[in-house]
């Protein structure tokens, strides 16, 4: 059985207001069914607000349209994310003035506002699920979809697995992919690596070893891309741990809520091959594509994944070292992963299917 996926299109017929993407985003909404779901609602829009003097994350002009409907529709809302206080949302426009709803730190100003959860996958052990989002009656994941260094593609289960839990969760997904290894034979000591860490997670020690603090390290990999020499590498590249460990920490963060109450919209626009999270935004991959929205995260992702298509390649989107390997979708190309084992992993935890209808948004 298949799931139905909205998609409000970029692509208009006329030069008309009418026809743009924040005109057919209020029809996507209004054919959504989330007006009777909202209703006396608590609901948390999840987001990810970017970083640095990064402008690529969702306008504010559509995260103002969702809230406006929310609250007519008799629901109360805010916006949330990780680790907030460092990124500086208010410089992406993201503030109550201008989003009409409060914009929190999902566990807590220390990090330390979640309910445990135990899992038993190697060595993932405990979702730490971000104390507002589990208060929440609802859930809207509201992505921003973009490639992603660590999971080849960063779209509404990076959101949640990433972004709806502790640090100490996120460690924990990202302890499966394996640590960094470093060769002195290789290294010629042009220290790039150290300012591509967003994260001050690696130094030179004063024997110029090069050292990596694993309690801030996210196995991002910006040390390794930069590396002119391939001096750093992971030392197990085994994707398909990782990928199952984001799929059960998602289906054990959306286990908090009541069957119906979450609901995932993706924006395909200022696509580019890193993640928001880096702090600066790239020229687009490809061609803005619009928003699509489901209740199926597991289609909704899929369907984002088919609309990115290596044809419509920007080739200035690449970033300078990258190149892509020729097999597989855009992101994997990039990226060396494959996309698409994600949403087998989110199949396979009972999450959804990959099989979609899209219903377009006139
Ligand atoms: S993998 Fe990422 S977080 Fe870890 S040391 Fe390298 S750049 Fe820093
Ligand atoms: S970027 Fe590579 S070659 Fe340069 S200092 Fe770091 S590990 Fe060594």
């Amino acid at each position: 059985m298949s799931s139905e996926v909205l998609f409000a299109p970029m692509a208009f017929a006329k030069y008309d207001e009418n026809e743009t993407l924040p005109a057919k985003f209020d029809r996507l909404l209004q054919q959504s069914g989330l007006k009777e779901k909202v209703n006396g609602k608590k609901i948390a829009i999840k987001m990810h607000v970017g970083d640095g003097s990064g402008y690529s994350t969702i306008p504010p002009i559509f995260i103002r349209k969702l809230v406006s409907f929310i609250k007519e529709n008799g629901g109360q809302c805010f916006i949330t994310d990780h680790a907030l206080i460092n990124r500086k949302p208010e410089n992406r426009g993201y503030t109550e003035s201008v989003l009409g709803c409060p914009v929190l730190e999902a566990c807590g100003y220390f990090d330390k506002y979640f309910y445990e959860k135990q899992v038993d996958f190697k060595s993932f052990r405990h979702v730490d699920v971000a104390g507002l989002i589990h208060d929440a009656d609802m859930m809207i994941d509201f992505s921003h979809v973009k490639g992603h260094g660590s999971c080849g593609y960063g779209g509404a289960c990076k959101n949640i697995a990433m972004g709806c839990v502790t640090t100490r969760t996120r460690h924990e997904i990202h302890s499966l992919e394996g640590g960094l290894v470093w060769d002195a034979d290789k290294c010629i000591h042009c220290e790039a690596c150290i300012p591509s860490c967003n994260h001050y997670a690696n130094r030179f020690d004063k024997d110029g070893n090069y050292r990596v603090n694993y309690h801030h390290c996210t196995l991002c990999q910006h040390c390794l891309k930069v590396c002119p020499t391939g001096a750093i590498t992971l030392d197990a590249h085994d994707y398909a741990d990782f990928q199952m460990g984001m799929a059960i920490c998602t289906k054990t963060v959306l286990d908090t809520f009541e069957p119906g109450n979450v609901y995932y919209i993706n924006v395909l626009t200022q696509i580019t091959a890193l993640c928001d999270c880096w702090g600066m935004t790239t020229p687009a991959l490809v061609p803005d594509i619009g928003i699509m929205a489901s209740d199926d995260i597991v289609a909704i992702e899929q369907a984002s994944l088919d609309a990115i298509k290596i044809e419509n390649l920007i080739k200035e989107g690449i970033p300078e070292g990258m190149e892509l390997s020729g097999e597989g979708h855009l992101f994997r190309q990039l990226h060396g992963k494959d996309p698409f084992m994600q949403l087998d992993a989110l199949q396979s935890v009972g999450l959804g299917t990959r099989e979609y209808e899209t219903v377009i948004i006139k």
